[in-house]
């Protein structure tokens, strides 16, 4: 699970989206094209990936997840800051749950979403970090019996994988072949590089890193397991920037 970044996701849609917020009155009636608009903005912001368990995966059989479930938080339906692209296996794992520690703050409508994580502190990890945490700081993968598992750093942590179902067999599974597939090919191919080839051999296995990639926390534990970002040449730079402006 990485951060995502909604920043170009609805100029226009927001618009429309606040007056039909101001229409709801309870948790009914929803305008399914409300969301239906904004779901392809999600997913180019997201990098037609999953906001939970990083998949990637076809926008029309998927979902526009609402973090804070629209069942309990109504008021929420169209807010942006609510709003996530997430395959439909994972927003179905999660559903309504929506854990939080100590009081629940829903029946009393928080007012202004912005502020919602002050007032009611989620278990769940919001993707975009903006609920005082950033995924990253919270889950990670470690190698366990020469298998890549999911591991919860922190409470938080722990119950966004446990909400999301993020440790179910079919990921395990994908991840796997991801690791075996693709990184270790890539990082042998580094390794074994000639020093003219070595940059790019560099920049191609690090690129695997990137936020916008398929299954990116993954393979940030991966490097960071072989030593990859505690290399003295520019590696950790390297990932910061954005993909294509390199
Ligand atoms: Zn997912």
């Amino acid at each position: 699970m990485r951060r995502v970044s909604k920043a170009s996701a609805a100029r226009d849609w927001e618009k429309r989206a606040t007056q039909a917020s101001r229409r709801l009155r309870g948790p009914s009636k929803f305008l399914p094209n409300i969301w239906s608009e904004v779901k392809g903005g999600l997913y180019e912001a997201q990098g037609r990936k999953c906001c939970y368990c990083e998949s990637r995966v076809e926008e029309r059989y998927n979902d526009v997840e609402h973090f804070r479930p629209k069942s309990t938080y109504w008021w929420l339906a169209y807010e942006l800051k609510n709003l996530f692209f997430s395959c439909a296996n994972c927003n179905r794992g999660k559903g309504d749950n929506f854990p939080v520690s100590g009081r629940r703050l829903a029946k009393r409508r928080l007012p202004w979403f912005r502020s919602a994580w002050r007032q009611e502190a989620a278990l769940i990890i919001c993707p975009d970090g903006l609920e005082g945490a950033l995924p990253e700081d919270h889950v990670t993968f470690r190698q366990v019996g020469g298998r890549w598992l999911i591991v919860g750093l922190s409470p938080r942590g722990k119950a966004t994988i446990k909400a999301c179902q993020l440790d179910r067999d079919d990921l395990n599974l994908l991840r796997q072949e991801h690791v075996s597939d693709v990184l270790e090919p890539a990082l042998l191919r580094w390794k074994v590089a000639r020093p003219s080839e070595r940059r790019r051999r560099e920049k191609e296995l690090c690129d695997h890193a990137h936020p916008q990639r398929r299954f990116s926390g993954l393979a940030l534990a991966f490097l960071r397991h072989h030593g990859v970002l505690l290399a003295q040449d520019g590696t950790a730079a390297t990932l910061a920037s954005p993909l294509g402006s390199r």
